[in-house]
């Protein structure tokens, strides 16, 4: 990214604002739902007037990515239909944005709090500004963690990964599987999941995890490549009842 685009700016402030303080008030103030009750499929609508502030293809809705996902999931594995539920509600904790979230707290790629922040970090130099950089408690290799804790325990910055994981995690009258909820949880977490840190706090689980969300993320593309993607009935049709089906009732938010 280049100093001065939208881009550059957003992980500026982000970089500066998020700190293992921050995150756990954020955790803390979204695991006590109940903002709002609603279907999952009228968050998928009021992603229709939203636009990612941290991507470079910011013209396109976010219920467009929604759908563009789901479908390219769809072609890959036509018969598993959590995988492509997951690709349709993945972001969906952008809803954080009508709770006067800042952006800095909702999107973005993540990385650990409460730990030395590795150079696999987007924007890495930009990290200097952050509270926590030259902290003592927090500025070691493992910093608060123990070795090989578990990438479940860490702080990572907030935002709506996290946020959607906290909703699902809490309504229980949904389908979706913990593997797909992890899924969520960490798709944003590319210096893990792409950059290959973090790999001393990992437990035994968390390959499988890795592999999970490795799969799942080259489908997860803001991509030009398919500026021939058109939304029809038929494809909002489908996922209408997937949507029906993995998610009946309204959930707490
Ligand atoms: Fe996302
Ligand atoms: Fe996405």
């Amino acid at each position: 990214y280049i100093k001065g685009s939208p881009q550059y700016e957003f992980y500026v402030e982000q970089h500066k604002n998020q700190t293992y303080e921050t995150v756990c008030k954020s955790i803390k103030k979204y695991s006590m739902l109940g903002r709002k009750k609603m279907k999952m499929k009228e968050a998928l609508l009021l992603m229709d007037n939203f636009v990612d502030p941290s991507d470079p293809d910011v013209d396109l809705p976010n219920s467009v990515h929604a759908y563009q996902t789901a479908e390219r999931i769809r072609k890959k594995h036509p018969l598993d239909y959590e995988l492509q539920i997951t690709g349709l509600i993945h972001d969906l904790g952008k809803i954080l944005f009508e709770f006067g979230e800042p952006n800095w707290n909702v999107v973005g790629d993540t990385f650990a709090l409460g730990c030395k922040f590795p150079e696999t970090i987007i924007l890495y130099d930009t990290l200097k500004e952050n509270p926590d950089y030259n902290n003592s408690k927090y500025c070691s290799k493992n910093g608060i963690y123990e070795s090989k804790c578990g990438i479940k325990n860490l702080k990572l910055a907030f935002g709506h990964d996290e946020y959607l994981y906290i909703v699902l995690k809490n309504n229980y009258n949904h389908f979706l599987s913990d593997k797909y909820l992890n899924i969520i949880r960490f798709h944003s977490f590319y210096p893990w999941h792409t950059g290959n840190s973090y790999q001393h706090l990992e437990d035994k689980t968390d390959l499988a995890m890795k592999n999970n969300i490795i799969d799942f993320n080259q489908y997860d593309l803001y991509s030009k490549e398919d500026t021939d993607f058109v939304l029809t009935d038929e494809i909002k049709k489908y996922y209408d009842n997937l949507l029906d089906r993995y998610f009946p009732d309204e959930l707490l938010w």
